[in-house]
Parts: structure tokens; sequence; C-alpha cells
């Protein structure tokens, strides 16, 4: 059984699938409810493309409860092909090596481990492509 803020997550962080504006064509990622650009309140869903380049990043040396042991890691914000951006954390990838980096590509990895009830969060996180 997922916690509950887990199975609220799911489509986004496991399927990383976004909600598309039926009205102004506009993507959001994490979906929302009201569309930002035009107020639109119907959406369809969409797989959001699993390639894209880093527009910047920083490095996060203070990490959140949770995520200490990862410290320091990268947070990027990547702008996917189809122009969406989407906050991340790139994986595989050094403090020093995240300068040559460029193209990233999305895959599913463990995101946190809550301690006590042992449970595994998964979710997208990205990698440099030519590694
Ligand atoms: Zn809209």
């Amino acid at each position: 059984m997922f916690p509950a803020k887990n199975w609220r997550e799911y489509n986004h962080r496991y399927r990383f699938e976004a909600s598309k504006c039926k009205k102004c064509n506009h993507i959001e990622f994490p979906s929302r409810i009201i569309c930002p650009k035009c107020k639109g309140r119907d959406f369809e869903v969409v797989d959001l493309p699993q390639e894209g380049k880093i527009v910047t990043y920083t490095i996060q040396y203070v990490p959140p409860v949770g995520f200490e042991d990862l410290s320091p890691y990268v947070v990027a914000i990547v702008e996917l092909t189809n122009g969406v951006r989407v906050t991340t954390q790139i994986a595989d990838c050094t403090v020093d090596e995240i300068k040559n980096v460029s193209r990233v590509v999305m895959e599913i990895r463990k995101i946190r481990e809550d301690g006590e009830s042992g449970i595994i969060a998964y979710g997208y996180k990205f990698v440099p492509q030519n590694k």
C-alpha cells in the first residue's frame, strides 16, 4: 500500500505524465487543476519526452531531511525536446562533471527511503546522455 503522498504523485513521478490544456495546448508539469496560461480547466494527459538539455543547475550542499547521503548533488532545470521545463536531480554526475554536460535522459531511480516505514520511493531523475 502506498502512503497517501506517494499515491497522489504516482502519475507524474513514475509515468512522467503531464497535462495538456485542451483550450490553448499549454503543457503543464506537474499537472495543475487550472491552466496558468488561459485559466482553462479541461486537460488531456500527455507523455513527456524523456530527453532534454540542461538550462541551468545548482549544487545542493545542504539537502533536505532524508537526502543527506546524496550531498552534494546537482539539481537542474531541464528543457525537454518539446520545450517543457522540469526541475530534476541529475544522477550519475559529480559536481565537477556537470560543467561538461548538456544533454540528459530520464531514468526511474530511487528517490528516498522512508526511515521508519522502510518504503522506498522511486521517481524520475535525469542522467548525462553519453555516459
Ligand atoms: Zn490553457
